[in-house]
């Protein structure tokens, strides 16, 4: 008989690797789930550096579903001015060479309720802690995983203490990776990675000022300034003081000459980190600044590696990649730490839902489709924006169109067995974004935000997604919110159903049938990341076997027969 293998030290549902922006929100969102997962991390705390400071729309709205949003909004006030703006210049004293931005939350309350906001890394972190806590995740520091051994039944981590210098086993179901960019268990797993590879040998310069230096903007905005000049190309942000901030500093030396393009990211033009000391930041700090002379002091600096690339898969059977770990994108954009949440927060309740029993394992399956995809495009238009916006010289052969900032945010789509697609009017192979005024409640796009009332409060239709599938029906929907109750009950699916424009939910506006695509007898059903996964356009087709089906067909639940009602892929009449 073999010898059976020596008992774990300790026995989780989910293990994740990394405890910084993504394994943290990974940790927060699986205890929204009631799921209690352990994360490990090598340092001995969150993030140190500010790093991601622009914070997109959809990420704030699954930090409010988290019930974080008063929190990060108040840290991010006392932070940076609310509405800043992105542009290009000169030098911050210079002159103005492109607005990208003119105001972050200009026209967001259309499309959202809640905003984009610019707080740092190393403000968040602590915050996505103090909730992952609090629902009952465990977090332990200065330990690191050194190797993972799975088997059809779970993983065996080894962990390591790095100050006691003891090792033991913990035994997990499903193992998150999220270990950023240089992800030693992607390599162990034999992932390759695929894109533009390494760009720059960037470098972040932490400065302080002895005076306020936002005057220099003369009204101009101040949220991100880049800064194109012939000593350098990078980014400025500013604290809300003006006496504080940081400065990355992608290229040095005139970009703008043709000659140099041939010789990149070895180039010492594309490789700053190099050759950087305390009086060259200073150097490159003034010419961004604009004013020789100007009293700045250099607090510190970061050197790192601007890169465009994406996993070829984020999973390899019961370990899942996500964040950086997945994908790892120049910070063009503000897109890294906001799609490594999301990330985060699609996983999360599949691991869930399969956890408990509800969801078949397959549904893990659906992490990939959906979320690689996301990730393969928001690598490129990342990329995009750092040619246009920094390094033009790379030229735009193999780039992509840029994509607008509300498509890219709230307006990607999935195209996966979890959902059932309305194949007929949007076929699989149409692009994978859409604005978020043409979706209108489209199967696999983010569901529409209408404001409503309940119980004489003002809410959102995404504060009522969040743990349960929603099945959301027009005024004269009864048919569906009945069929819907009886085929979760008897399936024992989480499902929460509401009339919207009726006693319940009030739809004052009455705009509800109308942003999501279907009449007043329709009904859409919402997972528990709010994302449309099915609709109906009218009551026609209400009856439990169809509800049963759809969820069946969600939820990838291994069935024995096929059933008899067949799930609609166009909008039932
Ligand atoms: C200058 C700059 C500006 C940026 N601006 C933005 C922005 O505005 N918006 C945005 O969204 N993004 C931005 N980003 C990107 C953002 O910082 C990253 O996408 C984000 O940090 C990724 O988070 P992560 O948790 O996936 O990885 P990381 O932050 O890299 O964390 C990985 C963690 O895993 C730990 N770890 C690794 N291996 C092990 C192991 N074996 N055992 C235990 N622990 C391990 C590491 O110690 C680390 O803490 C910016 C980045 C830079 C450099």
């Amino acid at each position: 008989m073999a010898p059976s293998a020596p008992a774990p030290d300790e026995d989780v549902d989910v293990l994740i690797i990394g405890g910084s922006l993504v394994g943290l929100s990974t940790a927060m969102f699986l205890g929204i789930h009631g799921i209690r997962a352990l994360a490990v991390e090598r340092h001995a705390s969150t993030a140190i550096h500010p790093r991601a400071g622009h914070f997109q729309l959809r990420t704030s709205e699954v930090l409010r579903s988290a019930g974080l949003e008063d929190r990060v909004r108040r840290r991010s006030e006392e932070q940076y001015l609310p509405n800043g703006g992105i542009n290009n210049v000169e030098s911050l004293a210079g002159r103005e060479i492109a607005s990208y931005f003119p105001n972050l939350n200009a026209g967001v309350e259309e499309f959202s309720p809640t905003i984009r906001m610019f707080i740092d890394q190393d403000a968040l972190e602590p915050i996505l802690r103090e909730r992952a806590v609090e629902l009952g995740a465990q977090l332990r520091y200065r330990t690191q995983c050194t190797a993972l051994d799975q088997d059809s039944d779970g993983v065996t981590a080894t962990v390591k203490d790095l100050d006691g210098d003891n090792e033991l086993t913990i035994r997990a179901q499903y193992v998150v990776a999220a270990d950023g960019n240089r992800s030693p268990t992607r390599d162990q797993l034999g992932i390759a990675m695929r894109g533009h590879g390494l760009l720059s040998h960037s470098v972040t310069i932490y400065f302080r000022a002895d005076v306020d230096l936002s005057p220099l903007l003369a009204g101009r905005d101040q949220g991100v300034n880049y800064v194109t000049n012939p000593v350098l190309r990078g980014f400025f942000r500013l604290d809300r003081t003006g006496n504080r901030g940081f400065l990355v500093v992608n290229l040095v030396g005139d970009t703008a000459r043709p000659e140099i393009i041939a010789a990149y990211p070895s180039a010492p033009w594309a490789n700053v980190a190099d050759t950087i000391d305390e009086a060259r930041a200073l150097e490159l700090l003034r010419a961004a600044i604009g004013v020789p002379g100007i009293p700045v002091t250099v607090e510190d600096i970061a050197t790192w590696r601007a890169v465009a690339d994406s996993a070829e898969r984020y999973r390899d059977g019961r370990v899942f990649l996500a964040g950086d770990a997945a994908h790892t994108m120049p910070p063009n954009g503000g897109f890294g730490g906001n799609t490594g949440l999301q990330d985060a927060h699609n996983l999360a309740w599949k691991l869930a839902f399969v956890l408990k029993g509800i969801a078949g394992p397959d549904l893990l399956d659906t992490y990939d489709s959906e979320r690689r995809a996301v990730g393969d495009l928001t690598v490129e238009q990342a990329y995009a924006r750092y040619v246009t916006r920094v390094a033009p010289y790379l030229g735009t052969e193999g780039m992509q169109e840029i994509v607008d900032d509300w498509s890219m945010e709230i307006g990607y789509r999935y195209n996966s067995a979890a959902v059932v697609l309305e194949t007929d009017s949007h076929p699989p192979q149409a692009p994978l974004h859409e604005h978020p005024r043409e979706s209108k409640g489209r199967p696999g796009s983010r569901a529409p935000h209408v404001a409503v009332e309940r119980a004489g409060a003002s809410l959102s239709t995404l504060d009522l997604f969040g743990t349960a599938f929603v099945l959301l029906t027009g005024p004269d929907g009864q048919a569906w919110h009945e069929a819907a109750s009886r085929a979760a009950g008897a399936l024992d699916v989480p499902l929460q159903a509401y009339v919207v424009g009726g006693e319940e939910v009030r739809d004052p506006a009455g705009g509800f049938a109308a942003a999501y695509g279907i009449s007043a007898s329709g009904a859409a059903l919402v997972r528990p990341d709010g994302f449309v996964a099915w609709r109906a356009q009218d009551a026609g087709a209400a009856s439990e076997a169809a509800l049963t089906n759809v969820l069946e067909t969600l939820l990838l639940r291994p069935r024995d027969a096929p059933s008899e009602a067949s799930v609609s892929t166009t909008p039932s009449h």
